[in-house]
């Protein structure tokens, strides 16, 4: 899978592992979830079936080879999305393996189908790759007589591989089989937004066949499996609709730059007054929720409520705002020309505070706070419904 960051588990979360090919890898804690599952059922259910000759401790040893490479396979997956993605100039931030998978956090979407049908279409690639590689290792072990934990392994991780590439190509976004659907969609229409709505449809219809498939599963006594079917249906249905309305939003805000939805010459203050007077005169009279801070006429940074609530209130009479302001380096500044999306990116990086000062040549001419973007979004909508109640 890859996906923009936007819900589920963040780029941020969980617990950091390392980095390969210089891609952070972190793991959600969900993820802890489905590690004990995996394990738990091949080590006390179908290694034990397959191979009741051989010893408790080694069902173990096999379970916990099994599951840590089924694991390995999975984060190889998301890595040939990353590495794609990152050639075709796309940056990715990182790579989370949670409950259902792993996650490639691509920066943007891709601007040209083909980049899209080569990003997504890698994972399916590698996991067929992956099962080839084992079925042809536990093939040259049955033949080498290496033994039948060896066999039991390496054929297990030639089926996981094989049913992963084969799930991931299912035609319903935000699955690789959607996203290639969509960008085959794109190319022959040239329309995006239809592309996502089909593959959207796609994602929906695959995951309602799930729940159906689950519950019938669960109604014929099986119903831990079949709870899982419902579960990750569900799941796929939820994530399908927050694509949906991502990509709307996306379309809707697409043309406008950061000058169209500031707030103009937003009021500002001097590094040198006393925290106790910025909450008094600022905060609790005004609406606004941050400032620009100026000293001697020169913009130097931003001070937000959330910057003043990190230092002690018995502080704040001796500090001033200099004392707790975010510097001008960490603070997400934009042209006026900026696209709102860009600035949007911007503006969700930590210590922004949510907002993008707008400067032109040196001069501060505007403000973007979150609240701007919900205002323009609704004046949008408006329009849009005037101009479609006209035509
Ligand atoms: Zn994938």
């Amino acid at each position: 899978m890859t996906k923009d960051r936007e819900g589920g588990p963040t780029p941020t979360g969980g617990i950091r592992l390392g980095s390969i090919l210089g891609f952070e890898i972190r793991i959600d804690l969900s993820w802890f979830v489905i590690f004990f599952l995996v394990f738990w059922s091949l080590a006390v259910a179908v290694f034990p079936q397959q191979y009741p000759e051989l010893s408790g401790r080694t069902h173990l040893l096999m379970g916990s080879a099994g599951t840590f490479l089924f694991f390995a396979s999975l984060l190889a997956h998301e890595l040939s999305h990353a590495v794609v993605s990152r050639a075709k100039g796309i940056p990715v931030a990182g790579i989370t393996l949670f409950m259902f998978g792993g996650m490639a956090w691509a920066t943007r979407e891709p601007d040209r189908p083909n980049d899209e049908i080569l990003i997504a279409g890698v994972g399916p690639a590698m996991s067929f790759a992956l099962a080839g590689l084992f079925q042809a290792l536990s093939v040259a072990a049955t033949a080498y007589g290496l033994g039948d934990p060896v066999i039991g392994v390496t054929s297990y991780l030639g089926f996981i591989n094989l049913a992963l590439a084969i799930f991931n190509l299912v035609p319903g976004f935000p699955l690789d089989g959607g996203r290639v659907l969509r960008a085959l969609v794109w190319k022959a229409t040239g329309n995006k937004a239809k592309a996502t709505r089909w593959a959207v449809g796609g994602g929906r219809a695959f995951g309602a066949l799930l729940m159906i498939l689950g519950g019938l599963q669960a109604l014929a006594g099986a119903p831990v499996s079949g709870l899982w079917l419902v579960f990750i249906g569900w799941f796929l249905r939820n994530l399908a609709g927050a694509s949906l309305q991502q990509q709307l939003l996306r379309d809707l805000l697409a043309g406008f730059v950061a000058a169209d939805l500031m707030s103009p010459q937003p009021e500002v203050v001097s590094t040198r007054m006393p925290l106790d007077e910025l909450v008094r005169a600022h905060f609790m009279r005004l609406r606004y929720g941050s400032y620009p801070c100026v000293d001697q006429g020169e913009l130097v940074g931003m001070v937000t409520l959330e910057d003043v609530k990190r230092v002690p209130q018995e502080q704040w009479n001796r500090l001033q705002v200099a004392d707790a302001m975010t510097p001008l380096a960490e603070c997400a500044v934009v042209a006026p020309n900026t696209t709102v999306e860009q600035a949007l990116q911007d503006m969700n990086r930590p210590k922004s505070g949510g907002r993008a000062l707008v400067v032109d040549r040196g001069q501060l001419i505007g403000i973007v706070s979150a609240s701007d973007v919900t205002r323009w979004i609704q004046r949008l909508r408006a329009v849009e419904g005037l101009v479609g109640r006209a035509s």
